[in-house]
């Protein structure tokens, strides 16, 4: 097809680096600067030798062409935002009196404005700055971020390319103003978005870029044919224009389907698509389209976004087929390596043999190279690599963590009477209601109390081998006494022991199940400076031993009242780690789920009346296409059901979720048969309560009455009315009272305050009841 053989000309690249540095000294940079410890240019000059290091770094391991303008002080959605000068006029001033102060209002808030809205990207677990926009949105370019950081690169002598937020993506992640009304589409703003773009990519092609990457990910999600056919026209419009880079659209996360022969039409110079776990769909279709005959084909095999080594061998099948159907074939990630640690040779806790199944950003890279070269040159060219690849998949496939024949065993023989009670809920009501004998109206909370700075030290005391386990015990079981007795004082009726021995909700019981790895310094941006260090579901689960009876146990002692015991669900102890790559999802959602039901039975034994199982993942890992839902939600109810399935009718099983909008996934919601659902809905003014009943939802539960994102106390007249709200929806027999979510993130006195005004308003709602 084409007169040099493509494989000669294959690069490596990829299209983003993790922004953090070794150390997190980006997130100390800004956090010193919002602390006024660090000034302006000191953050600029650490960013600047961050992105050199990144530079570096990738151009040291023989990467040939570099990403620019992904560097980011908070999301590069944000960065999109100020780019296209789509500042909401709330922002405008405080951007024109200080661009850098003016930024992080928009992604912080400050005492007067609020903040941008912030939101999932895509089904990962980073957050963007969700851009405002509406009909009188004037977009206006301002490239100076983008050419000022491909001059650095280019400076450093390096072969650059600029990646961007594609204007389609961009416009499909963007939601109306406030005051705009909510059935306004920001796409109908793409011919007003291009002509800025435009400049852009004339901007950069001006600054020295070669070639401009768009990403355009939101390409892979089901699209109506007006947004194909906005995706279609961005591109004519983009590619038609004269003087231009070479233009280079990306899709990761999935497959592009649809919009694949479009954008294989369009006249752009290059696609980067996802082989990944897309591979096969993407493959089919490219072939379908005849190829992409004169253009770059850029094929990200090495998975960006989970931290296993590549299989090398397959990738490099892949790549050899891909030969054939374009002009060039690169090699990349699939997406950016933003979605994964920096380094694996900084876990020391982790046994070499172990160590090496894993790839981090830099090894990924590595293996990027190398798949490079062996397309480039032969399989010759790197036998040693792939003979230690084989050794390590090898070590992996055999290993006694990666198969446990009882686990698997047992997780076969499980039947579908297994995740089924033995009772409807009907008659598990009346048992839970002769059993827990509480009141119409019943209050409790979701879990977590304030995370003081004393429980923080105590562990790090821990960690650090200044007090002993017997002394942080004490602790606890302190703090367990201090929110059992003040839940006691101010009349809740399901109280919690207050979770204080859990860092994280999802990490504490990893440490406890066998099969999961954590790592030391794996931390990867959620946003902002928040940065998370998911475990990685690395074997088959099991659970050791009991995970947390012991202190729910201890605070059921110090009261007469039900404690509610507190346990992760299997599908958020998937969605929050770094899952397997060598079995299907769902069964690592059985197995997590098999120990979890050996902790609800352990916490029955122990006499617990109330158990909650949270799963607040359950709608954000959806898949992205309509088609893979039904499989997706069948496995994760079923592996909720598989958890409580054992539990007695007079056990009241509880779940939680926090997010307001979930419509999509109500009779899933349904399918879980929890007796009661505490969710967010406070903002929404029980929005969710509508909805459950509109469903026709039968069983209890807890819109929340107490907004607990903000330091805000609600008065009790406005939780009140809230009940009263909900109460038209859910009749008193089946509502709870309860805050949207965990307090952990609140300090103590707005806790004690809120809460007291929420049982306050339990008690004057229940006054007005008819007495039946
Ligand atoms: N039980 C947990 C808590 O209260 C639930 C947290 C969550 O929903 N994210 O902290
Ligand atoms: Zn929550």
């Amino acid at each position: 097809m084409t007169s040099k053989p493509a494989a000669a000309a294959a690069r490596a690249t990829v299209y983003g680096y993790p922004r953090q540095g070794q150390n997190r000294e980006l997130k100390k940079a800004i956090e010193g600067y919002w602390k006024g410890r660090v000034s302006a240019d000191a953050l600029r000059s650490t960013a600047a030798e961050l992105r050199r290091d990144n530079w570096r770094d990738l151009a040291g391991a023989d990467v040939d062409e570099v990403p620019t303008g992904d560097f980011s002080y908070y999301d590069h959605v944000l960065d999109t935002t100020i780019m296209v000068g789509a500042i909401p006029d709330r922002h405008r001033d405080a951007v024109a009196a200080d661009p850098l102060d003016g930024y992080f209002a928009m992604a912080r808030g400050t005492q007067d404005v609020a903040p941008l809205e912030m939101t999932k990207w895509f089904d990962t677990n980073y957050h963007y700055l969700v851009p405002e926009l509406g009909p009188d949105t004037v977009f206006t370019a301002d490239s100076g971020k983008q050419a000022a950081e491909l001059g650095e690169a280019l400076a450093l002598g390096l072969a650059a390319r600029p990646v961007l937020v594609g204007p389609v993506t961009y416009l499909l992640l963007a939601k109306p103003a406030p005051g705009v009304a909510a059935g306004f589409d920001p796409l109908t703003l793409l011919d007003r978005l291009l002509p800025v773009y435009a400049e852009i990519i004339s901007d950069l092609r001006a600054a020295g870029a070669e070639w401009v990457q768009l990403d355009e990910p939101a390409l892979v999600q089901d699209r109506t044919p007006a947004q194909l056919s906005a995706a279609e026209r961005a591109y004519r419009y983009l590619g038609d224009l004269t003087d231009r880079p070479r233009l280079l659209v990306a899709s990761y996360f999935d497959r592009l389907g649809e919009a694949l022969p479009i954008l294989a039409k369009a006249p752009v110079d290059g696609l980067a698509l996802d082989f990944t776990e897309a591979a096969a769909a993407n493959l089919e279709a490219l072939a379908a389209v005849g190829g992409l005959p004169g253009k770059r084909l850029v094929a990200g095999v090495v998975n960006g976004r989970n931290i296993w080594a590549n299989d090398l061998t397959a990738s490099l099948a892949t790549l050899g087929t891909l030969l054939g159907l374009a002009d060039r074939v690169d090699v990349a990630a699939s997406c950016s390596l933003l979605h994964v640690p920096l380094d694996t040779a900084a876990e020391r806790d982790i046994e070499p043999g172990i160590l090496r199944w894993l790839a981090f950003a830099r090894q990924k890279t590595a293996e990027i190279v190398t798949l490079a070269k062996g397309l480039a040159h032969g399989t010759g060219a790197i036998t040693a690599e792939l003979s230690a690849n084989r050794a390590h998949l090898a070590s992996r496939a055999t290993s006694r963590i990666t198969r446990d024949p009882a686990v698997r065993a047992r997780a076969a023989a499980v039947t579908e009477a297994d995740t089924r009670r033995s009772q409807p809920y009907t008659e598990r009501a009346a048992a839970q209601r002769a059993r827990l004998g509480l009141p119409l109206l019943p209050t409790t909370t979701i879990g977590s109390f304030p995370q003081t700075t004393q429980l923080r030290g105590a562990r790090a005391d821990l960690r650090a081998g200044l007090i002993d386990g017997a002394a942080y015990e004490e602790r606890i079981k302190a703090e367990i006494q201090e929110v059992v007795s003040f839940q006691e004082k101010t009349g809740l009726d399901v109280l919690v022991h207050g979770e204080p021995e859990r860092n994280d909700m999802v990490q504490y019981f990893a440490e406890q199940l066998t099969g999961y790895l954590a790592t030391q310094h794996g931390w990867v941006q959620s946003y902002g400076t928040r940065y998370v260090r998911p475990p990685i579901l690395a074997g088959d689960i099991s659970r050791p031993g009991p995970m947390t009876v012991r202190w729910t146990a201890y605070a059921q002692s110090l009261t007469d009242r039900p404690v509610k015991g507190m346990l992760t669900g299997p599908v958020t102890m998937l969605a929050w780690s770094f899952v397997r790559d060598d079995r299907p999802l769902g069964d690592t959602a059985r197995q997590v789920a098999l120990a979890l039901r050996d902790e609800v039975n352990d916490l029955q034994a122990a006499g617990t009346p109330v158990i909650q199982v949270d799963e607040p993942a359950l709608r954000e890992t959806l898949p992205l296409r309509i088609a893979g839902r039904a499989a997706y939600l069948a496995w994760a109810t079923e592996a909720f059901r598989l958890t409580t399935g054992q539990s007695r009718p007079g056990t009241q099983i509880h779940t939680h979720m926090c997010y307001a909008e979930f419509g999509d996934i109500v009779q899933a919601i349904d399918d879980l048969d929890a007796d009661v659902i505490s969710l967010e809905a406070a903002r929404s003014h029980m929005q969710v309560a509508r909805e459950l009943a509109g469903h026709g939802y039968p069983r209890e539960a807890g819109p929340g009455v107490y907004d607990i994102h903000s330091p805000r106390v609600p008065s009790t007249q406005e939780a009140a009315d809230l009940l009263r709200t909900g109460l038209k929806a859910i009749p008193a027999e089946r509502l709870w009272v309860n805050p949207d979510c965990g307090l952990k993130t609140r300090g103590w006195p707005e806790t004690r305050a809120s809460l007291e005004n929420l049982v306050a308003a339990a008690r004057a709602v229940r006054e007005e009841l008819p007495s039946c």
